[in-house]
């Protein structure tokens, strides 16, 4: 069982047999008794310590085993030893962030990244500097004060790639973090590469179905103790709700993946010669910077696009206002269909300047291609194409 697809579908359930179950039991309990208090108290110290099980749980803020299958999926799908899962893609960085800090020294970046996350950092909320980078400038800027570096590929919005063996080689034992959100580990495994850490937004693809708000890093098991010990001291968990429905979705992970990218590719290459779009970013079709990347770092180019539409701000706006199939709403990686402005929506915490520099115009637009036929996806975005020339000519 080494393949994605059935990994998927099996992973975190070898415990069913045992428990003569064949769906994942969701555990709610806040608290477990305890009888033997010797039992106990060892217990409750590996569990504040980072340890990933005791045999008493003693309290959910220390460990649910509904959340630790999730988890364990997450190890088997990414190829870590590991996996930590939290409330939200954010509270997976900050603790990420926190554990870096630890040690002292500053965070090396790459840009673009999720505004967000590009917030965090920039703002020094946690504490922890940041020093922006190129990827070509990373062997000359790691030091001994670097506790960690942070890329993010496919990148948000402009769908660069980062040659992941390229940057861990510059950044020699310093861990190096890579938000693989976009890629999903169908199409994409860091630790191949050497990341230390993978982050996931499982809002996005693992959940699937937009109705879940989660993080997950998938790493070895002293970053994961660090994680853990962060977790419980600070609270940022993942409900045992949102873990049945992340694990509840991971075995149809591979066919969205795959269905998602394909409406992507039909759909990207449509845009790229259609008379109101200007420039398709889209791996597949080599219009993102380390294009060449897919087919090697990543096994296909995914089903993100950004594209720019004639007539800047108000073009943008209009198609927003036009779509009726896809929904227009920030967030990605759902079954359907995604389109949103990553200059009004997701990126605007970045400066004017930030912006123009990541390449976030005011015409950008960024799809998220959902499982829907792509013709009908497509004479949406026509239509609502249609519109907003048609205003812009009026
Ligand atoms: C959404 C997103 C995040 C933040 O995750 P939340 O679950 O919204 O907290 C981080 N990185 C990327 C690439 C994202 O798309």
């Amino acid at each position: 069982m080494n393949q994605p697809e059935t990994v998927a579908v099996h992973a975190g359930r070898e415990d069913f047999a045992e428990l003569g179950v064949h769906a994942p039991p969701i555990d709610l309990s806040t608290t477990y008794p305890v009888r033997d208090l010797e039992a106990g108290t060892a217990s409750f110290d590996a569990l504040v310590a980072g340890q990933a099980t005791a045999a008493n749980p003693i309290y959910a803020r220390l460990h649910n085993p509904t959340v630790a299958r999730f988890e364990q999926a997450m190890t088997q799908l990414e190829g870590t030893t590991d996996a930590v899962a939290f409330g939200s893609g954010m509270a997976a960085l900050s603790a990420c962030l926190l554990a870096a800090g630890q040690r002292g020294g500053h965070v090396l970046a790459v840009r673009p990244l999720y505004g967000t996350s590009d917030h965090l950092l920039n703002s020094g909320l946690l504490g922890i500097p940041v020093r922006w980078v190129r990827p070509q400038e990373m062997a000359s800027a790691v030091d001994d004060d670097t506790a960690l570096v942070m890329i993010e590929t496919p990148a948000n919005p402009t769908l660069d790639l980062i040659d992941i063996e390229a940057v861990v080689r510059a950044a020699g034992d310093v861990p190096v973090l890579v938000d693989s959100t976009f890629a999903t580990p169908v199409l994409q495994q860091p630790v191949r590469q050497g990341a230390r850490l993978v982050l996931h937004s499982a809002t996005k693809f693992l959940g699937g179905h937009g109705d879940v708000i989660a993080g997950v890093v998938a790493c070895d098991s002293e970053w994961a103790s660090a994680l853990r010990q962060i977790r419980a001291a600070t609270g940022g968990l993942l409900h045992p709700l949102g873990a049945y429905l992340l694990h509840r979705g991971l075995p149809t992970l591979s066919l969205r993946v795959h269905k998602a990218q394909e409406n992507a590719r039909v759909i990207a290459e449509r845009l790229a010669t259609h008379p109101a779009v200007g420039r398709v970013h889209y791996p597949g079709l080599g219009t993102v910077e380390n294009a060449h990347l897919v087919g090697t770092q990543m096994r296909g180019p995914g089903s993100l696009m950004a594209f720019e539409v004639h007539g800047g701000h108000a073009a943008a706006a209009r198609v927003m206002a036009s779509v009726c199939l896809a929904t227009p709403a920030v967030s990605l990686g759902s079954v359907d269909t995604l389109i949103q402005h990553p200059s009004g929506l997701t990126h605007r915490t970045l400066d004017p300047a930030t912006q123009r520099e990541c390449g976030i115009t005011p015409g950008l637009l960024r799809l998220s291609a959902g499982i829907e036929h792509a013709d009908d996806l497509w004479a949406d975005l026509a239509q609502a194409l249609a519109a907003s020339q048609s205003a812009r000519a009026a």
